[in-house]
């Protein structure tokens, strides 16, 4: 729980309601931590006290009246919520949906309730994203749970619920990204190297990653990137692509401007830009620099997460999607060493294993 925004984590009892019809009571497993979770420490809306985590594996223990697709003893990972009939949920990606802040940013239900409460009877924040799955427990409803298959290591599959699905959602949906086409990636986060592993997955060509950091862009290397620099220039582009070539795609994970402007100028005429940092600095862009380009915002990887979550199981249990070499397991009460690490670049993915 994290009770304001300066203090550390702290493990404290609270209680759940009983789900409601459409909702379904999990016994988490794992949590990831993703940089969304660390974003809502410096939220000043009254949000806190509230409890985070929206990258839960677990077990189903029980599900409401209404729940026909999940059952108890289902192994699932929970990831965003949406409504299911807006015009974004049904023609283009619920990850665009209408109601996507409220049902996930607000840490309300849409009708503004909790689903827990403190000791005193304090109100939680408890549905961030769905799940408020820092915790043993957590209250999901049935749209945001991805049933997965019950042979592998459920404590692993969390980070597919946002950080893993968001960066290898860009590669494989949004750019959908055929064999033998080029992608540059800047940042060499959690996001950035599972665009990375997609993209070898999907086959490309060059695999160009930036980084400042010498330890991110060695293992950038390990996990198929073709060339890892510290920063792009013309001059290294026409040299890693041959003369005068450019990227078709580039993805910018950092929300820098200057580092968006270089992720734009990176890309030539039918390719694509694409943004994903929150809370990232205004962007500055000519539109001469656009000609023939595609610039967009994309979240959640455009996924649909009932197809893509299974599919992204299946290629992992391949062999060809090893995104679980992103994660350092922590037990759930280092969580704030899970933080620092997380801060300080030392652990990729952290993921919070809740022992009993
Ligand atoms: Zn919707
Ligand atoms: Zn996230």
């Amino acid at each position: 729980m994290l009770r304001s925004r300066d203090q550390p984590f702290r493990i404290e009892e609270i209680e759940l309601a009983e789900p409601r019809s459409d909702e379904l009571l999990v016994r988490v497993v794992a949590t990831g931590m993703c940089h969304t979770d660390l974003l809502a420490r410096a939220r000043e809306d009254g949000f806190l006290p509230a409890v985070l985590g929206h990258e839960a594996s677990g077990v189903v223990e029980q599900v409401g009246s209404a729940v026909t697709t999940v059952r108890a003893g289902d192994h699932v990972v929970l990831t965003f919520d949406f409504c299911g009939v807006c015009r974004a949920c049904r023609r283009l990606s619920p990850a665009y949906c209408e109601e996507f802040h409220q049902r996930n940013l607000s840490g309300r239900r849409v009708d503004g309730s909790n689903v827990a409460q403190d000791r005193s009877g304090t109100q939680i924040t408890s549905r961030w994203f769905a799940q408020s799955s820092f915790s043993t427990y957590a209250i999901a409803t049935e749209r945001s749970a991805v049933v997965i298959d019950k042979s592998v290591p459920l404590e692993l599959m969390g980070p597919l619920g946002c950080g893993v699905q968001t960066g290898a959602g860009i590669v494989l949906n949004e750019f959908g990204l055929e064999a033998g086409r080029n992608i540059v990636v800047f940042g060499a986060g959690a996001v950035g190297l599972s665009a990375v592993l997609a993209a070898r997955l999907a086959g490309a060509d060059h695999v160009t990653v930036v980084d400042r950091s010498p330890q991110r862009r060695r293992l950038a290397m390990e996990l198929g990137a073709t060339a890892a620099e510290p920063m792009l220039s013309r001059e290294t582009a026409r040299h890693l692509l041959g003369g005068g070539a450019a990227f078709d795609y580039s993805v910018d994970t950092t929300g820098v401007a200057a580092v968006m402007e270089a992720a734009v100028d990176a890309v030539g005429p039918g390719g694509t830009i694409a943004l994903v940092a929150g809370g990232a600095d205004r962007l500055a862009v000519r539109p001469v620099q656009l000609s023939g380009r595609k610039l967009t915002y994309v979240i959640e990887g455009s996924s649909q997460p009932h197809s893509f979550i299974p599919s992204m199981v299946d290629f992992w249990r391949q062999g060809r999607f090893p995104f679980d070499r992103l994660i350092r397991p922590y037990r759930l009460d280092a969580i704030n060493e899970a933080e620092a690490d997380a801060r300080s670049g030392v652990t990729v993915k952290p993921v919070l294993m809740m022992d009993r």
